[in-house]
């Protein structure tokens, strides 16, 4: 059996219907290389709250970098007011 016959949508948070594309691309290459499906989970749920803090705050996705990275967990995780789920709220 193939990584392609064994390979199942985890569904995730996704907010906006124009991420879930990239949230299902990301989806596929963790399942692929066995992410556990709770990982999967967490990680597309990240990566969908990062794009939509990206767009909140008018950020071109072609200008990100380590900074932007880094300010999105330094600074906007810590005080996220956008409604998604932080660590915080486990
Ligand atoms: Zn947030």
């Amino acid at each position: 059996m193939n990584s392609t016959s064994q390979y199942q949508l985890v569904p995730c948070r996704v907010d906006e219907p124009e991420h879930e594309p990239y949230a299902d691309a990301f989806d596929r290459y963790l399942i692929e290389r066995g992410y556990a499906r709770d990982t999967v989970r967490a990680y597309v749920g990240y990566a969908s709250h990062f794009l939509r803090w990206t767009q909140r705050d008018g950020l071109d996705l072609l200008g990100i970098d380590e900074a932007v990275v880094t300010q999105f967990l330094v600074d906007h995780l810590p005080h996220c007011d956008c409604g998604w789920p932080t660590r915080g709220d486990q």
